[in-house]
């Protein structure tokens, strides 16, 4: 069976045009993928797309394709793909994010963020002092978030939204993580090297900080503490802030 070509260079994307695909899309020549739910809707109603017209559609795997619409429907956009192109615009080093979760439109706003700064991961940890409860539908609207903002930053492979774990399940899942930080204000216990290549991991509190017992028993398993600073970040600033400064093209 003939393939789609591949090509290894970027284009620019316009951003506008990207549109998420759920199902995997297929490799060979003229293989169809369906655009559906709100990704549709968009493409239907707001952009007013044609039988004939090129979209770039993605599946979160990394790579993206060049695809024609052939068919609209009530439900959906069939479109056919022409390229694949495998671009790639992650960061270098892979970095997780642990995060005692703030609520409602600052969570939104981090996880879009992150999404635009290249974390590979977001862990919502449930800490003593935390304030939202994670459950499934908070859950869903984050990756429907990771979607638009992969949309419209490029990003071909999606920001991973971990189900939520407790503090004694993060640190047993991480201790295969060559770099893990907490931020915890005031409590640097040394100058760790931010700007490695070692995969890391950073957990950041909750607004009420975390208990001593949280961080002695990071400590115990060998995390290193970090001080982003003598202000106290509210907790989307922090994880920002230290995403920043680890991760670059
Ligand atoms: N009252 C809390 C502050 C919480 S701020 C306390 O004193 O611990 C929310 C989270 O953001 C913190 O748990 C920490 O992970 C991170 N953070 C905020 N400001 C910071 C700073 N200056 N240095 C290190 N971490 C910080």
């Amino acid at each position: 069976m003939r393939s789609v070509p591949l090509l290894g260079k970027p284009i620019l994307p316009t951003m506008a045009d990207r549109y998420f695909v759920e199902q995997p899309i297929p490799t060979h020549a003229d293989a169809l993928a369906a655009i559906t739910g709100p990704e549709a809707h968009h493409l239907l109603h707001v952009m007013r797309a044609k039988v004939g017209d090129q979209v770039m559609v993605f599946d979160g795997g990394g790579e993206e394709c060049l695809a024609e619409v052939v068919e609209l429907g009530r439900r959906g956009v069939r479109v056919r793909m022409v390229e694949r192109r495998a671009v790639d615009r992650e960061t270098t080093r892979r970095v997780t994010l642990a995060v005692a979760l703030p609520k409602g439109d600052r969570q939104r706003w981090l996880v879009e963020k992150a999404t635009e700064l290249g974390a590979a991961r977001l862990v919502p940890v449930v800490c003593e002092r935390g304030v939202a409860q994670p459950n499934e539908k908070a859950q869903g609207r984050l990756r429907r978030t990771v979607v638009e903002a992969s949309k419209q930053c490029g990003r071909n492979r999606l920001m991973e939204i971990a189900e939520p774990v407790d503090w004694a399940t993060l640190i047993d899942s991480t201790a295969g993580i060559p770099t893990r930080l907490i931020a915890h204000p005031g409590a640097a216990t040394g100058t760790p090297n931010l700007l490695s290549e070692a995969d890391a991991m950073v957990a950041i509190g909750p607004e009420g900080g975390f208990t001593p017992a949280e961080v002695d028993a990071v400590l115990a398993a060998g995390w290193q503490t970090i001080d982003l600073g003598r202000r106290i970040l509210r907790v989307e600033t922090a994880a920002l802030a230290v995403l920043a400064r680890m991760v670059w093209d």
